[in-house]
């Protein structure tokens, strides 16, 4: 019998291929590698992707306000992507007569329902999180439940053998029923389902705030400081070799954060643009043609790096070492070293291996 990511590759190959619903002829079909981990703990399950979220990252719950919000909760309750896999009720962007997000009609939900049903036994969580009211609808498709978001939200239902936690979509529309505040003690629940569910052997879930915006943050910050001013794809390709290094030297990650494979190489799902003044503060991003440019001010610097705490002595070696050969390399140059290290080359011959590419899949162990 096929094993758990080949049947998974084989169901993404179906997925892509599908034509199901007519207006999303042009959307992205958001099922892959990116959507996290075939043994999770946690199954979330969304609305549909996003038009500048997911459709455009491919990455559920990435680049755009709910994504943000997404991961902003995940964070701050101390759950990772590593612990999860994200999908949603519809796999592609439903969009309106104008180009806009339009809410997924039911013959569109039911089209998906038997996708969405493959992912719950495959994935197989113990915890599925349903986010809003369409995902919960559609998770009644698969196996019947009278559950409404309204009476049932934060609590935890018996359902398929499993325990369902219905909780509010994270987008800003959403809020306005369910405040920041609240969400956050409804992923609180969710994240102690979790702990419970998985037993003393595992990552001990922290209540307090995710160590790996702090991390990322803190290297990155070293990673100005040495080199200056960085483009953005600098900074990521050169995090990441310096979590490489680490990782050979000591056997342990140097940050928490979680990388993945996109198509320019691995990127740093932390250090999302729109998230760089709250993960460095002081920060200045510059735009020059299509690059952004990112560097410290000139106050920062004389600061000398307040949140570099957060690094062992070996993590802030590697990342001046990394940013001293490294940093001053051309785009392409440094791009080609990125692609000879020894994860980078595992996935490309695993890509090779399975013929498909792995866009979004996670680079490196989990810390
Ligand atoms: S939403 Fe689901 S059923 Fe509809 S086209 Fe996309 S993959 Fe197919």
């Amino acid at each position: 019998m096929a094993n758990k990511e080949e049947k998974f590759v084989e169901l993404v190959h179906r997925v892509k291929a599908c034509k199901r619903c007519p207006r999303m002829t042009d959307s992205a079909r958001v099922l892959g590698a990116g959507c996290g981990s075939l043994d999770a703990k946690v199954m979330f399950i969304g609305e549909a992707p996003g038009r500048l979220g997911a459709d455009a990252s491919e990455l559920p719950f990435h680049g755009d306000k709910s994504g943000h919000n997404f991961e902003s909760l995940l964070e701050q309750v101390g759950l990772s992507r590593y612990d999860a896999f994200v999908t949603n009720a519809v796999l592609c962007n439903p969009k309106d007569e104008n180009g806009n997000n339009a809410t997924p009609s039911s013959t569109e939900i039911a089209n998906c329902a038997q996708f969405l049903k493959e992912q719950l036994e495959l994935v197989d969580a113990p915890v599925v999180v349903t986010l809003g009211a369409v995902a919960l609808r559609a998770t009644a498709l698969v196996t019947a439940h009278a559950l409404t978001l309204k009476e049932s939200v934060r609590k935890a239902h018996p359902w398929a053998g499993r325990q369902l936690i219905p909780a509010y979509h994270p987008g800003q529309r959403a809020m306005v029923h369910r405040s920041f505040a609240n969400q956050l003690a409804d992923y609180q629940f969710v994240a102690e389902a979790v702990r419970r569910g998985v037993g003393p052997g595992r990552r001990k879930l922290s209540a307090k705030q995710s160590r790996a915006s702090q991390t990322v943050g803190a290297a990155a910050r070293v990673l100005l400081e040495e080199s200056g001013e960085l483009s953005y794809f600098a900074l990521h390709k050169l995090l990441f070799m310096a979590e490489v290094r680490h990782l050979e030297a000591t056997s342990q990650r140097l940050t928490e954060g979680y990388f993945v494979r996109q198509k320019d190489g691995p990127y740093c799902v932390e250090l999302h643009a729109s998230r760089l003044a709250a993960l460095i503060p002081g920060c200045f991003t510059r735009t020059v043609g299509r690059h952004l440019l990112v560097s410290l001010g000139q106050e920062d610097l004389l600061a000398k790096a307040s949140l570099v705490g957060t690094l062992s002595e070996v993590g802030r070696r590697t990342l001046s070492e990394v940013a001293a050969k490294y940093g001053p390399l051309p785009a392409g140059k440094l791009k080609t070293a990125i692609y000879l290290t020894t994860p980078m080359r595992e996935l490309l011959r695993k890509e090779k291996v399975l013929r498909m590419n792995l866009f979004n899949s996670a680079v490196l162990p989990a810390p």
